[in-house]
């Protein structure tokens, strides 16, 4: 049966990059051998690593603009310890806008002060607050761009004199934007890009070697800049089926191409989430995320029925996040439109049933 994967992470890849990353393990590049035994330090392998580096910086925009890309291990949850350690001073600015930036505003506690300039926690993350203010003496600006959990997407970035530093973990590379008003990107591979394994740090390089302190190799900026994100044995599989994803988007037109067709499955989930009166939106409209629709069933008696039918037609990975309960529908890039109006399709058959 076909299936319909709407998992929030690790999550949905293009199909062809699925098969040229199964071939790959059988005999990568003709070579004879797999792409995970050969060593890190072959040209085939640096080769790689090269072309991912540069792919995100192309996707992004940032070619030429005094920015690199890294591939670096353990998750978008290091770059919370990370960014304070190789960034912070004396204070930074966070924008709590859900369960990631809480525990991201956590580590970064450990390095300074931390002035929370807004939090949406007061209507259980359903928003991103707006308005509000930077202070002047701050080393950086931190915030959240997709809401994984509670589905909220930032739409307009604030202003800002001081570094901005984003966690795109869920939306990256999944729409146009004006990349270089960031100083600092990080995303975890296993959202939007690739398999678990490595994350993607986008940093400006006159950034770094401004704080003080004695960091750690492994947790050093500097040090992985200087090794080309070859310090130590990368994820090397991690990176290539990345490598293959930033290629497909390429491919594929690019973040204007990816942007438009995200705003499409969007327009169609949330249209169905607003007309059928089975079902209701979880996040503010204005700030729905265009990766994560987040909804109740109103009606639980229906529960087991909806459950069955998904389960039926091949539906994947749709429940809630355990913290907000209901459903997602996790839209990442490689996504299909035919998936989404399947799913419509069911939530359709199902106000006709009930
Ligand atoms: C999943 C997620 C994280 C955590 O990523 P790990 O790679 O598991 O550490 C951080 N931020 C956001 C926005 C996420 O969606």
């Amino acid at each position: 049966m076909k299936r319909h994967n709407f998992s929030a992470g690790p999550c949905i890849l293009p199909q062809e990059v699925f098969k040229e990353a199964s071939e790959a393990i059988l005999d990568f590049n003709n070579s004879g051998l797999s792409i995970l035994e050969i060593s890190h330090r072959s040209k085939d392998f640096v080769d790689v690593m090269e072309e991912a580096r540069s792919l995100a910086l192309e996707l992004l925009g940032l070619e030429g603009k005094g920015y690199k890309a890294l591939f670096l291990q353990g998750g978008a949850s290091t770059q919370f310890m990370m960014v304070p350690y190789n960034l912070l001073k004396n204070k930074a600015a966070y924008l709590n806008t859900g369960t990631w930036s809480t525990k991201a505003i956590k580590e970064a506690k450990f390095f300074g002060d931390v002035s929370e300039v807004a939090s949406s926690a007061d209507k259980d993350f359903k928003y991103i607050p707006k308005g509000f203010f930077i202070p002047s003496d701050v080393d950086y600006f931190h915030c959240t761009s997709n809401n994984t959990i509670y589905g909220t997407q930032i739409k307009e970035f604030p202003n800002t004199p001081k570094p901005i530093v984003c966690d795109m973990s869920s939306d990256i590379f999944s729409r146009e934007m004006d990349f270089s008003k960031f100083d600092l990107i990080y995303a975890g591979a296993q959202k939007n890009m690739g398999p678990a394994g490595t994350t993607l740090v986008v940093i400006k390089e006159d950034l770094v070697g401004k704080v003080e302190r004695p960091i750690p190799s492994m947790m050093d900026y500097h040090v992985h800049l200087n090794k080309a994100s070859m310090f130590n044995t990368p994820a090397v599989y991690a990176v290539y089926v990345s490598m293959l994803t930033m290629r497909w988007l390429k491919e594929n037109g690019g973040m204007a191409g990816i942007e438009e067709q995200n705003q499409k499955k969007a327009d169609l989930m949330y249209s169905e989430i607003d007309i059928n009166p089975l079902f209701e939106g979880y996040a503010h409209k204005e700030f729905r995320s265009n990766m994560n629709a987040t909804f109740t069933l109103l009606n639980d008696d229906l529960k087991e029925t909806f459950d069955t039918m998904l389960k039926e037609t091949g539906v994947n990975g749709l429940n809630g996040h355990r913290s907000v309960g209901g459903y997602r529908a996790s839209m990442y890039n490689a996504m299909p439109l035919e998936s989404v109006q399947i799913l419509v399709d069911i939530m359709d058959e199902l106000e006709r049933r009930a």
